[in-house]
């Protein structure tokens, strides 16, 4: 090798050292400062977030912020696969139903903004309105029981209560072909007795509108809800009265805009990986 040869090739490795350089500095560069120009550290980014996700999520995460019109139609589906797992989570339940006053156009309105919600029917009423029931679950809504005509089932014997309950359950399973899995006892009241021997978790509510009030209005219905609403809370409400229709046509836009979503109570225990146990009291799911 002559000295030109010599020279050549030190120039030909100095050029591959500087091109190997620059590549390992623009790799460096975007690693830290991603493509919204940003700084961007993956490593503290894994340790902030809450629910310990890798490495590759938290830079999938920090790849769709900030936030814009644009970002979010070009990654609308991750978008809404965040919000799926990690979006606040209420039921939202009617009871005494159905009337045909109220249920066919409350139903509308949850199939128009795709809300599941769980009905906990009366008896009488079911066998009355068959069709109706029909409709909640056609509609993807979870029906549960609600005794056959409203007494204080505290009151009842074992026997008393127990075909207030049945035969609930026999009029849904007619009218649907499903079986309740969930009882919600009239005014909330339950015993040890009832614990002890119906076979169906009990779902109560922790917040309660007072949509039953005289005085109650859809502004104070809607109010109520949104003041104390909560992740894996449960609504109570009546699918009996128009300002209970009204509050929710207010309602359902603004728990959206907040990130709700709706899940039945079956869709809840699932949700947040609790197991619902036959005589127990659930006022919330989390
Ligand atoms: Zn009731």
């Amino acid at each position: 090798m002559n000295r030109r040869q010599t020279r050549n090739l030190s120039v030909t490795m100095i050029v591959i050292a500087l091109v190997l350089l620059v590549g390992m500095g623009v790799f460096a560069f975007r690693l830290l400062h991603g493509s919204t120009g940003s700084l961007v550290y993956p490593w503290k980014q894994t340790e902030r977030l809450p629910y310990r996700e890798s490495k590759t999520e938290a830079l999938r995460l920090r790849s769709i912020n900030p936030i814009n019109a644009e970002t979010l139609a070009s990654h609308k589906e991750e978008v809404a696969e965040i919000l799926r797992t990690t979006g606040p989570k209420v039921c939202l339940t009617f009871d005494d139903g159905p009337s045909p006053a109220i249920t066919p156009k409350l139903l509308d309105l949850l199939k128009q903004y795709n809300v599941h919600a769980t009905f906990f029917l009366v008896g009488k009423n079911a066998e009355r309105y068959p069709d109706l029931v029909k409709r909640m679950i056609d509609e993807g809504h979870e029906v549960g029981n609600h005794s056959y005509d409203h007494p204080q089932l505290t009151t009842l014997s074992v026997d008393g209560f127990m075909s207030q309950i049945n035969g609930t359950n026999d009029i849904i399973y007619n009218a649907t072909g499903v079986k309740p899995k969930y009882l919600r006892p009239p005014y909330g009241s339950k015993n040890q007795i009832m614990k002890d021997t119906i076979p169906m978790p009990f779902i109560l509510w922790n917040v309660d509108p007072e949509d039953w009030h005289k005085t109650a209005t859809k502004e104070s219905i809607s109010q109520n809800v949104l003041d104390n609403v909560s992740d894996g809370g449960i609504v109570l409400s009546h699918d009996l009265y128009e300002r209970t229709y009204e509050a929710y046509e207010i309602l359902i836009p603004q728990l959206i805009q907040q990130g709700y979503q709706f899940l039945t109570v079956s869709e809840m225990f699932r949700e947040k990986g609790v197991d619902a146990v036959n005589g127990e009291s659930y006022r919330s799911i989390r």
